[in-house]
């Protein structure tokens, strides 16, 4: 398979342990001598993920996701199989030899989105360093933003509008992929560059590719926004992007810890003080993708927001989701209502340094933040307030903990909560997970599908399987098996037997690789290849075929008019139905 041999992705396998490399992105738990985790590829709440320490699989029950530790690296880096086998290779420090002749990096169609925005940030830097920059540069070195971090984050001047146009049409680039970047818009004929005389910072995906910029503007002029970003575009999805994420998410692993702030202008503070790990979701109310994005950080996340009414009202916001998605975080105590900018620029980087360590839980935020959202000397506000608190209480807090802030309330509002606690489960958000499992496991409820999957696992346990299967029947009626099976003819055209390792890396389809991995766990408790159950399953097939051609040629029998071929149709379906019972006899004796 291409530059990486068969053997070393075998060797590969066989050497990583996958709990070691799984755990090294999410948490997991240990249950007898398995492993449950969080599922990071669904909107997981309880530990639907399960870790198979003797087989090295991984499996999701609800979303369906598994696989081997490959196909785990690849789905959460979303990189491609090399690129996961490489990695793997790199954490278990295998010496890999490449064919890196055969090297087919995979094409990305967006790739001239990204390589026309690269080259823009690139012309843009160039304009900072220009004569035309120099107030520009003024203004950064006013804010201690150094050369290294204007490096760093490309960190450019986007001078008046004709001189970009003039750039980038000097470069190449055609007018579709400068609209579609949304570098250039066009009005009345006329091209113009959306970014005119403003400080540009470069905004990325979370694997690194330039998609867009924030912009500030240089002058005072109240009529113009302060901050413009790039509008959606098809690589630009603001609710999709986080600000930095791609450079932090090293440093995060390594200090164990994310800071969430609001705007790109924070992350730089941070940077100020050489810390790393700071990350902003750009001004917009945090979404469901981001807290994916924050969640496969696997680390503690600080929130860092403004002091100020609306940055506590954002940390409101964004705690209330994060709950909901069980994302592990604390929030600054923020008692400057400054932002991270102005505490390293007027109290300095000792001040920022010790701001993200003083740190409160949710709850505690929120005794401090709810008080002024309710009127506390109204009955129903208070009550209310106390059903809030409780809920945030529940879900997030242990026993000791309940038992203080259950005093607090009775002291905020004479309501005793304290006898209750035990009997108030969490809000149960299982519902959604639960339709996803009856999903799933649905299609096994089929009498086909079971026996498809039965005779499919006979297939991957035995050539001969193989052949007869192929002698007798031909196809499978589900799609996903019959891809499936293919990959085993192709697999047996040299070989005597399946090598799952192989197998699992030469399948793309997510869907194929999940029925594989479903069947290497043995749901029907067959350890190779067993006649009597092959047959069985065989049979099966062949009823479910004869039924749906018995009920085929009734449904015939029903609408044609025509007497004589009434009495044909009806023979047919009588040799049918004795075909059938045959088998169904058969099956019985
Ligand atoms: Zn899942």
């Amino acid at each position: 398979m291409s530059w990486i041999s068969e053997d070393d992705i075998k060797a590969i396998r066989q050497q990583a342990d996958i709990v070691d490399v799984m755990s090294r992105y999410i948490t997991l738990e240990k249950k007898g001598k398995d492993y449950k985790a969080i599922c990071p590829f669904h909107d997981d709440h309880d530990p639907s993920l399960s870790i198979s320490t003797d087989k090295q699989i991984f499996k999701c029950f609800v979303c369906g996701t598994g696989g081997y530790v490959f196909t785990f690296v690849q789905k959460i880096e979303n990189i491609s199989f090399l690129e996961a086998v490489c990695k793997v290779a790199e954490l278990i420090h295998y010496p890999l030899h490449m064919d890196t002749s055969q090297f087919q990096p995979k094409v990305d169609e967006n790739q001239p989105l990204y390589d026309c925005i690269q080259s823009y940030i690139r012309f843009l830097t160039y304009e900072l360093q220009s004569e035309n920059g120099e107030s520009v540069k003024r203004y950064l070195s006013q804010r201690k933003i150094n050369e290294d971090i204007i490096k760093r984050f490309e960190i450019g001047y986007a001078p008046e509008s004709s001189r970009s146009v003039k750039y980038l049409k000097a470069k190449g680039f055609n007018e579709q992929i400068l609209t579609d970047t949304g570098l250039i818009r066009t009005h009345d004929l006329d091209t113009y560059a959306v970014f005119d005389n403003r400080l540009m910072i470069p905004i990325h995906d979370e694997n690194g590719n330039p998609v867009g910029f924030t912009a500030r503007r240089l002058n005072e002029d109240k009529d113009v926004a302060k901050y413009i970003n790039t509008s959606e575009t098809k690589i630009y999805h603001k609710g999709h992007l986080i600000f930095n994420y791609h450079r932090a998410k090293e440093f995060a692993k390594k200090n164990k810890r994310c800071i969430l702030v609001e705007g790109a202008m924070d992350v730089i503070a941070f940077e100020k003080a050489d810390i790393h790990e700071s990350i902003a979701c750009l001004g917009t109310a945090c979404t469901k993708e981001q807290i994916t994005l924050l969640k496969r950080l696997n680390v503690p996340l600080v929130v860092c927001y403004d002091g100020d009414r609306a940055g506590k009202a954002a940390t409101y916001k964004f705690g209330k989701l994060a709950v909901d998605y069980g994302l592990n975080f604390s929030i600054v105590k923020n008692t400057t209502g400054k932002d991270p900018d102005e505490i390293f620029n007027e109290l300095g980087k000792d001040e920022l340094y010790l701001s993200v360590h003083k740190t409160v839980s949710f709850v505690e935020f929120l005794f401090d933040y709810l008080p002024n959202q309710y009127d506390l000397d109204n009955y129903e506000d208070k009550k209310k307030f106390t059903s809030e608190m409780q809920s945030f209480i529940e879900r997030t807090c242990t026993d000791f903990e309940k038992a203080d802030y259950y005093s607090r309330i009775r002291d905020l509002t004479g309501f005793d909560l304290s006898h209750q606690s035990a009997n108030i489960s969490a809000p149960k958000k299982e519902s959604r997970n639960n339709a996803a499992v009856v999903r799933n496991i649905e299609p096994l409820k089929n009498g086909r599908t079971l026996a498809e999957h039965g005779v499919l696992w006979m297939i991957l346990n035995s050539k001969l399987a193989a052949d007869q299967f192929k002698d007798q029947i031909g196809f499978f009626q589900d799609p996903v098996c019959e891809e499936l099976s293919l990959y085993c003819y192709d697999m047996y055209r040299n070989m005597d037997h399946i090598d799952f390792d192989v197998l699992m890396s030469y399948i793309e389809k997510e869907d194929v690789r999940n029925l594989l991995v479903s069947l290497m766990e043995n749901p029907f408790h067959v350890d190779g290849y067993n006649e009597d159950f092959f047959n069985d399953s065989l049979m099966k097939i062949k009823e479910c075929t004869l039924q749906a051609q018995i009920d085929n040629l009734n449904d015939q029998i029903k609408n044609v008019q025509d007497p004589m071929l009434k009495i044909s149709l009806a023979s047919k379906k009588q040799e049918l139905i004795i075909q059938r019972n045959e088998i169904l006899h058969r099956k019985e004796g």
